[in-house]
């Protein structure tokens, strides 16, 4: 028959599960665009991923503008 070694309190009981804490706020810098992110995860603002482009959702051509610049040596 399991007896508690030592009689836990009120305020114990309580206690106990509101030691753990939320993981620590541990953020990288996109290497893409430098967007804050969380560490081992894709950057939620471009999907690069370990040297790559891994979320084909930004893997998108129509950016509306393009410039061209003429560099003319000649
Ligand atoms: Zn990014």
């Amino acid at each position: 028959m399991p007896v508690p070694k030592q009689r836990v309190g009120h305020s114990d009981q309580g206690h106990r599960r509101s030691n753990w804490k939320a993981t620590v706020p541990a953020l990288t810098k996109c290497q893409h665009c430098g967007a804050v992110k969380l560490p081992h995860v894709l950057c939620v603002e471009c999907g690069f991923y370990k040297n790559r482009i891994v979320s084909e959702k930004f893997h998108t051509h129509d950016h509306g503008d393009d410039h061209d610049h003429d560099h003319d040596h000649g």
